[in-house]
């Protein structure tokens, strides 16, 4: 235990998802040591990310704008939806350089015992994106595990009555696993083998 404001802040960064006590002492001593830390500019970016960064109306994306950069882009192609549990998802797949569809952030997956059902997530606005016919391929990339499952399940049988080809990422990927911390190689592989549900 430190005095007064160091321990609330460390308390603070601890309170952060993925951060435990060490690093959270780690990161304070590191900005309190640091001669020429920025903090002023740490602040800002806290306050301006909160203040200016939104959800994309389309795909659930974050985005500076009504429209974020992939669905602004008008050489993306915009018969091949990649559904998505996270925003975090979206940039792990850009990173591969396998996919040039668009998005559909889910905003979670379905998990009984965590309370979220389907109509806590973006399915609405999906089928809405779905019902004009330009879409030819859905494909279902939420994550290897137990919650990812439940919803490609949900997802694929939801879709099953739509004139639409649903394929859902090649096995392959690690199980139990989320997408964000599968390397780009393997991500890049479990795209191009996906198959038909
Ligand atoms: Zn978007």
């Amino acid at each position: 235990m430190y005095d007064g404001i160091v321990q609330e802040l460390i308390d603070e960064f601890g309170r952060l998802p993925g951060i435990g006590p060490k690093s959270a002492q780690r990161i304070t001593f590191h900005i309190l040591q640091t001669p020429d830390f920025d903090v002023a500019r740490l602040g800002h970016l806290l306050a301006e990310v909160r203040d200016k960064v939104r959800f994309c109306e389309v795909c659930g994306n974050v985005s500076e704008q009504d429209r974020c950069v992939i669905c602004r882009d008008p050489r993306r192609s915009l018969s091949v939806i990649c559904v998505v549990e996270d925003a975090k998802d979206v940039s792990a797949i850009e990173r591969t350089r396998e996919f040039r569809g668009l998005y559909h952030v889910l905003g979670g997956a379905i998990s009984p015992i965590g309370g979220i059902g389907p109509d806590d997530l973006r399915i609405t606005q999906l089928m809405q994106r779905l019902a004009d016919g330009t879409v030819q391929e859905v494909i279902l990339a939420t994550n290897p595990n137990l919650e990812g499952e439940a919803t490609a399940t949900y997802l694929s049988r939801l879709l099953r009555s739509l004139e639409i080809t649903v394929t859902r990422l090649a096995s392959g990927l690690p199980v139990g696993g989320d997408l964000e911390y599968a390397d780009e190689v393997t991500l890049g592989r479990a795209f191009e083998g996906r198959r038909t549900v």
